[in-house]
C-alpha cells in the first residue's frame, strides 16, 4: 500500500494515494468513493485494496504512536456512574441509579 496518512486536529485524517495499484476507497455512510486525496472523518472507513480500516482505528493507532503519554491516559478506565451508584432494575438489568434502564426503559 502506498498511501500517506496525516493526523489532523479534530479527529480527522488527510489521506493521499501515492501511486498505489488499487487506489484508496473511502466508505462513508455505506457508499464507496474512490479517492486520491481527501480529508476523512472519524466515522468513515478506508479500503486499501483488500484491507478495510476504520478511520477511528487509524486515528487511535496514530495517536498512540505520537503521544504515548496520552495513550496511556486513554486506557485508564473512566469513572463509572460516579457517586450515583448502581441499582438492580425490575427487569433484572443493572442500571445507573436515577437513570432510565437501557433494557426496559423503567
Ligand atoms: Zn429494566
Amino acid at each position: 500500500m502506498h498511501a500517506e496518512i496525516e493526523l489532523l486536529e479534530g479527529d480527522r485524517l488527510r489521506v493521499r494515494d501515492l501511486d498505489s495499484d488499487n487506489g484508496i476507497v473511502l466508505i462513508r455512510q455505506g457508499r464507496e468513493f474512490p479517492i486520491k486525496q481527501e480529508v476523512v472523518l472519524l466515522n468513515d472507513t478506508l479500503r486499501f485494496g483488500e484491507v478495510a480500516l476504520a478511520v477511528r482505528d487509524v486515528i487511535e493507532i496514530l495517536k498512540n504512536a505520537v503521544q504515548p503519554a496520552a495513550a496511556a491516559h486513554a486506557v485508564t478506565p473512566a469513572p463509572v456512574a460516579g457517586a450515583k451508584g448502581f441499582v438492580r432494575c425490575g427487569c433484572g438489568m443493572v442500571k445507573v441509579r436515577g437513570d432510565p434502564c437501557p433494557t426496559c426503559g423503567e
